[in-house]
């Protein structure tokens, strides 16, 4: 028998911390709870996952903030801008002008955002031919230059977070590869945050590994992205979670609206790559809103909001704008959680436009019409996110509302987490019309738990994971299940009962 003593402090009592010693069986943790009223005080709850100390920040991601400059990322677009066009057609061997020599610029400086992370930090180049395709007139090489920053914990170092943005661009014809196309916006602010969010998240240590990625080809058809997210798939990586930014740094938008503090995040409701089973599923229980992708933008809003005071996460319920696509849409399409982030509204004369003036009116992606310190904003949104997922434990796997009775209470199930540093879980719940989780409910370090008198027709339910610190991870939406056999998770009805 496995029995360790376990000192926690009581934090919801604030006159009278009382110091309670617990008895905890640290076996497989598979023990089962049930509680009349989630609402009431639970002393097993860790230090710092309380309510009252939901909106505690974490030292290490407050100085990340911090450091993030705005300065880097204005030099970043400057010198992005200076090769005159990044379009993917264009030179790959020219030192000064053409796609290449932006590739080997941003090679060489995130090998030396690298030099920080005491070898943790490992920087390629993946290139790859693209045969002739839609815009792509003849075979043409594309290379992403994507940065690993290794997690420490051995059980996390394989759970991977991925940053992104794009540093190819283009003018008005997407295949003119000799005008000048500067891509200022589009997209050298997503590759200048990237970029900077790389040289200062190098030299923290992480228990599971972020990737920083620019990649190209986007503008030709997501090129560099697909390959990236097609490589990763057949080698089954486990990506948690992916981030393009792309077009985030002007503030004022064709519409005459400037604004300075709202980023949007596109996130799909219905997974891109959902299997007619599981769209039989989703309509006999819901879900519509709760894909991983959109459990991904609630946690974005509430971390992003919490480390940026007086910045807006404007969730947006699409994939992305309307009709129109960008890097995550690979990653969508073979099951990674992914969202996009941009700017609240944009100028279309600064975008795919040819450098030229008409009827008094500047056209073109120039840096004049970027915003340096709003992007620098978006990056420490970015930042706080992929710092603060890669803290905590993964979401939790295999949850489920087990529906083996008809029954007023719900009963939920899930697969243990592996991180050592695990305290345990939370139940979150919400209305059905709510778009974010409104409750939250501590359950300690159990892996099933009923919740008493309340109908899972009346509300949304999830389960997230919590550490020692008090990071938590996304909420997984449970699947139904009938069963109750833990390795049963393929059993959910498909025909309604009466
Ligand atoms: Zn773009």
């Amino acid at each position: 028998m496995n029995l360790s003593l376990q000192i926690t402090i009581s934090t919801l009592t604030l006159l009278a911390p009382i110091l309670i010693l617990l008895l905890v069986t640290s076996s497989v943790g598979a023990q089962t709870k049930s509680q009349a009223n989630p609402q009431a005080r639970n002393s097993t709850q860790p230090e710092h996952s309380s309510q009252t100390q939901a909106l505690a920040r974490r030292p290490q991601i407050v100085r990340i903030i911090a450091e993030i400059d705005a300065r880097n990322i204005e030099r970043t677009i400057r010198k992005l801008v200076s090769f005159g066009t990044r379009n993917t057609l264009s030179p790959q061997d020219d030192s000064n002008r053409g796609i290449g020599a932006a590739r080997d610029w941003l090679y060489s400086l995130f090998l030396k955002a690298a030099e920080k992370s005491a070898g943790r930090m490992t920087v390629e180049k993946q290139g790859f031919e693209q045969s002739k395709a839609a815009r792509v007139p003849a075979p043409t090489m594309v290379t992403n230059i994507v940065a690993t920053l290794k997690g420490t914990q051995p059980e996390s170092e394989n759970r991977i977070y991925i940053v992104s943005g794009h540093y190819d661009s283009m003018c008005t014809i997407p295949t003119d590869a000799k005008c000048d196309a500067p891509g200022a916006d589009d997209d050298a602010s997503g590759t200048a945050a990237v970029l900077e969010i790389a040289r200062v998240m190098a030299k923290y240590k992480f228990d599971a590994t972020i990737v920083f990625m620019a990649v190209a080809g986007e503008e030709q058809g997501l090129l560099g992205s697909t390959y990236f997210a097609e490589q990763a798939k057949q080698r089954a990586l486990d990506i948690d979670a992916m981030f393009t930014n792309d077009i985030i740094g002007n503030t004022l938008g064709g519409n005459g609206v400037r604004d300075r503090r709202t980023v949007r995040v596109f996130s799909e409701g219905v997974p891109s790559n959902e299997k007619p089973e599981e769209a039989n599923v989703r309509r006999g229980v819901g879900g519509e809103n709760d894909s991983a992708s959109r459990q991904l933008a609630r946690f974005i809003r509430e971390t992003g909001e919490r480390y940026v005071p007086g910045m807006k996460v404007m969730m947006v319920y699409r994939r992305d704008r309307y009709l129109r696509g960008g890097d995550h849409i690979p990653f969508l399409e073979r099951g990674f959680p992914a969202v996009r982030f941009t700017e609240p509204n944009e100028d279309y004369h600064h975008q795919h436009q040819n450098v030229r003036t008409e009827s008094g009116i500047k056209f073109g992606d120039l840096p004049e019409f970027v915003d340096f310190a709003y992007t620098a904003n978006v990056a420490r949104i970015n930042a706080a996110n992929l710092a603060a997922l890669a803290l905590a434990p993964a979401a939790p796997k295999d949850v489920a509302i087990v529906t083996a009775r008809l029954t007023n209470d719900t009963d939920l199930r899930w697969g243990a987490n592996k991180e050592p540093d695990l305290a345990g879980y939370e139940i979150v719940w919400r209305d059905t019309t709510s778009p974010l989780w409104t409750k939250s409910h501590w359950v300690g370090k159990v892996t099933s738990y009923t919740l008493k008198g309340m109908s899972k027709d009346n509300y949304f339910f999830g389960v997230r994971a919590v550490d020692r610190d008090g990071n938590k991870s996304p909420v997984s939406f449970p699947r139904p299940t009938g069963r109750t056999a833990p390795s049963d998770r393929s059993a959910a009805p498909t025909r309604p009962l009466p």
